[in-house]
C-alpha cells in the first residue's frame, strides 16, 4: 500500500537559538508562514489524489522549525486543523519535529490531545562540547530526558543526528550513534553536515576555521553508523538532506549528495566483500548478493569492483532471490 505523508514546513518559528548549521529558510525552500487553512487544503489535496486505504496509512507531518516552541495558540490551531483529518480516519496520525528542550509533560499532554502520534527530536550530537560549539543551546542529558518522556507518553520517537559538525570527530559521532542505540528510538535520520550560505558554519568555513567533511570521509563514517542502527532494529528514515527545497542554491560545502544513502550502503557492501576476500588468495570471484542489492555491491560507476580489482580481486556480481541484505557469498571462479 502506498504510504503518503502530507509534509508541511513550519519555517524557523520559535527557535530560541541560531544553530551553527541552520538557515531554515534555505532548507525548507519556503519563507511563508503556513496557516490552518493551508493545512486543511494540503490534506484535502492529498485525500483527493488517493484511495481511502492509501490515505489512511499516511501521516500529516509538520517539519522544520521547533514545532513545540512556536507560539502556543498558533501551534494548537495547526494541530486542530490536522486533527480533523485524523479523527475522520483520513490519515492515521500526525508527526512533528522539535528540539529536545521543547519537550515537557505539558507539551506531551497537548500533543497527545491533538492526535500527534510521532515526535522527532533534533539531537544532532550527544557530545556536550560539540553541542556547545554549534550553539545548539541544549545538552545530551536534555535529549535523554526528552526521549524518556516521549516514550512514557507512548509516542513513536525519532532522533536526528548529524556528523561532521564544527569540532566533531568520527569518534564522537560513533559515540553519539552508540548512545542513540541505547535509547532505543523507533526511527533515526542521519544528516551529515552541509554548509549553507548565511549560516555561522559558512562564516567559519570562509575564515578557514571549519573545514567541512567531504563525501568520501562521510560515506566511510556513515558506513559504520548505519549498521549500528540496523542491527539494533532501528528504522533509518533518511541519510542526507533531501534534494530540492533550496539546498542546492545555497550550498557552500560539505557532504551533500542526492544519493548519499546508496553510496553509504555501497561502502558497507565493499567493506564486507573485502573482509571475505582478504581470507582468500588473489584471483577471480563471483560475489553473489540479493538481486535488489546488485547496484550497491557493484558501487557507483563500478567503484567497488574497480577498487577490489586494484587489490588483486577480479570480481563480477550476481543476483540471488533468497539472500538477506548485506549477505555476500564469495565464489571462486576457478
Ligand atoms: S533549533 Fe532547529 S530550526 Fe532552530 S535554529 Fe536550530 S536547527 Fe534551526
Amino acid at each position: 500500500m502506498k504510504h503518503i505523508n502530507v509534509a508541511l514546513f513550519v519555517v524557523h518559528k520559535g527557535c530560541p537559538h541560531m544553530c551553527s548549521f541552520c538557515n531554515q529558510r534555505s532548507i525548507s525552500g519556503s519563507q511563508k508562514e503556513i496557516t490552518p487553512d493551508e493545512v486543511r487544503s494540503a490534506a484535502e489535496t492529498a485525500r483527493k489524489s488517493l484511495t481511502a486505504g492509501e490515505a489512511a496509512g499516511g501521516e500529516i507531518a509538520f517539519f522544520g522549525g521547533s514545532f513545540t516552541m512556536i507560539e502556543r495558540g498558533y501551534m494548537i490551531s495547526l494541530l486542530e486543523a490536522a486533527y480533523e483529518y485524523v479523527k475522520k480516519g483520513v490519515f492515521k496520525g500526525i508527526r512533528i519535529s522539535t528540539r529536545p528542550d521543547g519537550i515537557s509533560e505539558e507539551i506531551c499532554s497537548i500533543l497527545k490531545k491533538y492526535g500527534v502520534t510521532a515526535v522527532e527530536l533534533g539531537a544532532q550530537s550527544l557530545d556536550d562540547r560539540v553541542l556547545e560549539l554549534n550553539e545548539r543551546g541544549h545538552t545530551a542529558q536534555d535529549v535523554e530526558n526528552a526521549v524518556a518522556l516521549l516514550k512514557s507518553f507512548g509516542f513513536e520517537t525519532g532522533l536526528q543526528m548529524m556528523t561532521g559538525l564544527y569540532g566533531s570527530e568520527d569518534s564522537d559521532s560513533l559515540e553519539t550513534a552508540r548512545r542513540i542505540v541505547a535509547m532505543k528510538p523507533d526511527t533515526v535520520r542521519i544528516y551529515p553536515t552541509v554548509v549553507i550560505k548565511g549560516t555561522r558554519l559558512y562564516e567559519l568555513m570562509l575564515t578557514g576555521e571549519f573545514i567541512p567533511k567531504g563525501i568520501d570521509e562521510t560515506v566511510e563514517l556513515c558506513a559504520k553508523i548505519i549498521p549500528a542502527f540496523e542491527n539494533a532494529g532501528i528504522k533509518i528514515i533518511r541519510v542526507g538532506l533531501h534534494s530540492g527545497g533550496g539546498v542546492e542554491g545555497d550550498y557552500a560545502g560539505g557532504a551533500y549528495h542526492p544519493a548519499l544513502r546508496e553510496l553509504c550502503e555501497g561502502r558497507i557492501y565493499y567493506d564486507i566483500a573485502l573482509g571475505k576476500l582478504r581470507e582468500k588468495d588473489c584471483g577471480s570471484y563471483v560475489l553473489a548478493v540479493n538481486k535488489k542489492e546488485i547496484s550497491k555491491m557493484t558501487g557507483q560507476k563500478k567503484q567497488n569492483l574497480i577498487k577490489l580489482q586494484s587489490l588483486g580481486y577480479t570480481c563480477t556480481v550476481e543476483g540471488r532471490d533468497d539472500m538477506p541484505k548485506y549477505e555476500i557469498a564469495v565464489i571462486h571462479k576457478g
